[in-house]
C-alpha cells in the first residue's frame, strides 16, 4: 500500500481522465486527497498524449466535402489502400473508420 508523502495516509490508486479524454491512473490520499501520479503512471499518459499527437491529422477541402489523410503508419497498420471502399460510423465521441 502506498503511503502519502504529506500526512502518511493510505493512497488509494484511482482512475481518472484528461478534458482530451485520455484515461490515466494516479493515486489519491485518502486523508488529505493529495493526487500523485508515480513515473509508471505519468509514463504512462505521456505515452499515450504521444500517440495521440502521431495520429492528427488536418482535413482537407474536397468540393463541398472534406477529405481526411490517414497516416502512414495507419495505413500500413490497417493495410488501407487507395480507393478501397471504408465504413464511416458515425459515434458519439467522433467517428469510427472501418475498413472494408
Ligand atoms: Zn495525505
Amino acid at each position: 500500500m502506498r503511503k502519502c508523502s504529506k500526512c502518511k495516509g493510505k493512497m488509494k490508486e484511482l482512475t481518472g481522465k484528461t478534458s482530451e479524454g485520455v484515461n490515466y491512473d494516479y493515486f489519491r490520499c485518502n486523508k488529505c486527497n493529495d493526487e500523485i501520479l508515480n513515473m509508471a503512471q505519468l509514463h504512462n499518459v505521456a505515452g499515450k498524449y504521444r500517440a495521440m499527437k502521431k495520429f492528427h491529422a488536418k482535413l482537407t477541402k474536397w468540393g463541398l466535402s472534406l477529405g481526411l489523410r490517414i497516416p502512414k503508419e495507419l495505413v500500413d497498420k490497417y493495410k488501407l489502400t487507395a480507393e478501397e471502399e471504408v465504413t464511416i460510423l458515425p459515434e458519439k465521441g467522433g467517428i469510427k473508420i472501418i475498413p472494408a
